[in-house]
Formats: structure tokens, sequence, C-alpha cells
């Protein structure tokens, strides 16, 4: 099975000839996996940000298993239904009043796909139609399809690769002053020069708020975003959020958006909405796109196959309501409190170039590449699992995770320190 596999399958960012190595899962249940050789691994990643309530979770199993009796899917073009009504109305209320109208789609990359359309469609139907330019800041990452593409970062988003193929956008620097910071001087400087001499061609500004994800797991001053949204008011430019890691709680707050204060045009949603169980991903918009959108009888065209997947609805409802009947601030501020103590100890470690905690999201940078295989056959075999990119080991547990069980996998990041 295994051969299969690897002769087969892609796996993520790996060669088809040449991959890294998969390891088999048989089931995973809290925060550990169970390998098929009986192994159990302590899980830090939270399947990439999204299962954080743990895994076979009695409450979302239950959802997927009624929902299932009644109905698994059917097409949203002409009919709806209630697992589909019942999340709207409960993101509707968790999320910024303003934004009162969602789309439901089956991927986070999708979701920023339909996020710029709306951008651009909202210029267009206004009589701007020069203004379908995105703005950007290094650094980020809002998916894997050509138009989120378009917005990642240039360098490890492969844009030379894709040239002429991927649209050109506008990108400031990364932001600069850490999280936590007041701005630095110069921070946005040019960022402030693009807004002034392209403004009637961009339709939209579009960042991940605070925590930069897989474009390097980066955390910025939330007073930049205070200036990019006063910007976009200045310059009559929309103002895209992808939230799509950030979201849920992930980094201490519901939104990551509240650190600033700000609220957007148009706010994606993913990952972890559904606790981990399906893909399932939202845009949420405000009047302002909404009327734009509707002028001259305007309508957005999109419609995926999967469009409001009632089971996926169904299980995201419950994996919200099962959050904030929690206390997952607690949750995550003891996780916060715990990543900070322990692996802070490896800040003055040889080859640890920084340390950086923000909620539930712990990041130990090193000044040179990983070795991915290695580092990762080390931690199965401390009975973690972690998976690090680049220069970066980091965690990401499910809130529910133990404090013992925390400890073994900030004790473990060690083992991606020792040289050979
Ligand atoms: C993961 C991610 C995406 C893409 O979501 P997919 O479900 O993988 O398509 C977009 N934006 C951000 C910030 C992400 O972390």
């Amino acid at each position: 099975m295994k051969a299969f596999d690897r002769k087969h399958i892609w796996h993520p960012y790996t060669s088809i000839t040449d991959p890294l190595p998969a390891y088999p899962v048989a089931r995973a249940e809290g925060v550990r996996l169970q390998l098929e050789d009986g192994r159990e691994l302590i899980d830090g990643m939270s399947s990439w940000w999204c299962a954080i309530h743990g895994y076979n979770h009695p409450v979302l199993n239950d959802a997927a298993r009624s929902q299932l009796e009644q109905m698994a899917h059917v097409m949203f073009g002409g009919l709806t239904h209630e697992p589909a009504i019942r999340l709207a109305e409960r993101l509707i209320e968790i999320t910024p009043e303003s934004l009162r109208y969602i789309f439901f789609s089956d991927s986070g990359s999708v979701s920023v796909e339909i996020a710029l359309k709306m951008a651009v469609q909202y210029w267009h139907n206004l009589g701007k139609p020069a203004k379908r330019c995105m703005l950007t800041v290094r650094g980020g990452y809002h998916g894997d399809t050509f138009g989120a593409m378009s917005v990642c970062d240039p360098v490890t988003g492969m844009h030379s690769l894709f040239g002429g193929i991927v649209q050109e956008q506008l990108f400031a620097p990364r932001p600069e002053t850490p999280f936590g910071e007041a701005l630095r001087d110069g921070d946005t400087d040019e960022l402030q020069v693009l807004f002034e001499e392209n403004h009637a061609q961009i339709a939209a500004v579009i960042l991940e708020p605070v925590v930069q994800g897989a474009g390097g797991m980066w955390f910025y001053s939330a007073d930049y975003l205070r200036t990019v949204a006063r910007l976009c008011k200045e310059y009559d430019v929309l103002l895209i959020l992808d939230e799509i890691a950030t979201g849920f709680g992930r980094a201490g707050k519901l939104f990551a958006a509240e650190y600033a204060d700000i609220e957007a045009d148009i706010l994606c949603l993913g990952k972890a909405l559904t606790g981990g169980y399906l893909s399932l991903a939202a845009t949420l918009a405000n009047d302002r796109i909404r009327d734009g959108i509707s002028a001259n009888e305007g309508i957005l065209m999109h419609g995926p196959t999967f469009m409001g997947n009632p089971l996926a609805c169904s299980i995201a409802s419950a994996s919200v309501d099962l959050l904030l009947e929690s206390n997952w601030q607690g949750r995550v501020s003891r996780i916060e409190t715990r990543l900070q103590t322990e692996l802070g100890k490896y800040r003055d470690h040889p080859g640890v170039s920084d340390v950086r905690v923000l909620g539930a999201i712990g990041v130990v940078e090193l000044d040179s590449d990983i070795d991915v295989a290695e580092v990762q056959k080390r931690f199965v075999e401390a009975g973690v699992w972690i998976r690090p990119f680049g220069k970066l080991v980091y965690l990401m547990p499910p809130y529910v995770i133990g404090e013992d069980d925390l400890t073994r996998l900030t004790a473990a990041v060690e083992l991606a320190l020792e040289r050979d």
C-alpha cells in the first residue's frame, strides 16, 4: 500500500518521483494520530490549522451522522437547506456587523478567488473597469489557484515559473514591525507610495491580518493594518481580509482583525471552519459590495458544484457552537503562555534566529533550511507530529491539548536544532 502511494499519488509540495516520506495513519482521536504500525503521535499541527477541537470529536461526529441520514449533498442552484442557512446566520452573527452577505465555497483558495472576483466585478459595475489590480504585501499566502497565487509572495509563490500566466499585482514590502510594537518609522512608506501612484488601477488590498501563515509564519503590528485600512478609505480601495488561517481563535482573538479593530469589505474564512472535518470556506461581504455587484442588474458569476454542502455546513455549525461554548480564550492563552516559556528557551540556541509566539501558534526560526525528511523522522520516533518547512519549526496544536502533551511537543522541537 505504502509503495503504491509513493509511486502513484502526489503529496503536497514534494516530488512525485522522489517524494518525502509519508507516514500511513490508521485513526486519530483527541490530540493523537495513530499510525498503521501502532505508534501514536501527539499532534502539533491541527492538520494545517484545522482540527481545533482534536480528532474524532463526539459532537462533530454526531453532527455528521445526523446530517448524513437527511442528505449528504444537494445542488445549491435553485435549492437551499437548513444547514447552509443556520451556518450563514451563525457566521454573520460572529463576524463584524457590516459583513452580512455570504458565499459558500469548497476551499480556502476558491473563497479567495471569489473575493478577488467580487472586487473586480464591483468596480466594473460601478463604471471603473480600470480598477482591477490587487495590492498586497510580500510574504503572504492566499492559496494555490491562479488568482490566489497572484497575491502570494512572488518568490515562495513561484511567480517566475508562471510568468505571463499569473496576473501581475502590486507588492509592498513585508510589514517589518513585529506584532505588539508601535509602527516603526518608514514601515508603510512604500505601501503609501503604491497607493498614491496606482489607486486608479487598484481594486482591493488583500492581506492576512496580523499573522502571515504559510508565507513564513510572521506576526506583524496591528498598527500596520490600521494604516492599510486608513489608506484604503483615503484612496477608495476595497479591503479583503483573509482569515482562513487566523479565524476561529488561533491567534488569540476570534478573528485576528480584532487586534486592529478594523473591518473588511470582504472576508475569507476556511480551514478551522469545520473543525477539520471537511473542506468548506466562506466569503463574506458588506452592503457596499452587495450594492456594487448588484448595480445595473449585476450578478456574481460563480457557483461551485459543492457550494453550501449540507454535510460540511452542519459540521461547521456544530464546530462553531462547540468553540464558542468552550473556554477557548482560556485554552488559547494557556497554550500561548506555555509556548512562550518552553519555546523561549531555544532563543539562545545556536542556529536559532528567532522564536515567536502568538495565541496558539509557536514558531522557532532557524538560520538555515531544515532537512525535512530527517527531522520528520526524529519527530515521529519521539512520538510527535510536527511538520517543519523551510527554516521554520512551528507548533499549532488543537486547543484541547493538555499541558503534558504540549510540553512533549515543545521539548521535541529541540530535535530539529541538533545538527549532525
Ligand atoms: C490555507 C490558506 C489558504 C488556502 O486554503 P485552501 O483550503 O488550502 O485552498 C488561503 N489563505 C490562507 C491565509 C491560508 O492559510
